[in-house]
C-alpha cells in the first residue's frame, strides 16, 4: 500500500482526498478518508484521552488504532510512520477458525465493545 500523504493546515478541510491525513493543530484534530476506500470521513480528535499523534519531522503515527465499526466496512487499522497497518480482525472473512485467532477475535470484540462509545 502506498504511503499516506500528510497535509498540515489550520482549518478542517471540506473536501478531502484518499490516502491523505489532514492535521489541524489549531483544532487538535486529524481527518482522513477511511483507508479501505469506502469514502467515509474518519475524524480523530487529538487529546490525552483520544488519539495521540507522533510526528517525527517526516512521518506521522497515530495511536491507538483506528476502528471504523460505525461504518459498513468495519475496517480497523493503525497509522504507523505514514503506513497503514491492518489489524488482525480486518477483514473478518479472512480469519481462520484456529484457536489462536479465535482468541484474538474475542479480545478485539471485548476491546471494541469497551471503546465503541468513542465512535458514536
Ligand atoms: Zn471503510
Amino acid at each position: 500500500m502506498s504511503e499516506i500523504k500528510l497535509v498540515f493546515l489550520e482549518e478542517i478541510p471540506e473536501e478531502i482526498k484518499d490516502n491523505t491525513l489532514y492535521v489541524s493543530m489549531e483544532y487538535a484534530t486529524a481527518i482522513h478518508n477511511c483507508m479501505c476506500g469506502c469514502g467515509n470521513k474518519v475524524i480523530t480528535p487529538l487529546s490525552p484521552k483520544d488519539w495521540n499523534l507522533l510526528y517525527d519531522g517526516e512521518t506521522i503515527s497515530l495511536s491507538p488504532s483506528i476502528g471504523n465499526w460505525n461504518f459498513n466496512c468495519e475496517s480497523h487499522y493503525w497509522i504507523k510512520k505514514n503506513k497503514i497497518v491492518r489489524a488482525i480482525d480486518w477483514p473478518e472473512k479472512n480469519i481462520d477458525n484456529s484457536d489462536q485467532e479465535n482468541w484474538w477475535e474475542q479480545f478485539f470484540l471485548r476491546f471494541t465493545n469497551r471503546f465503541s462509545s468513542f465512535f458514536n
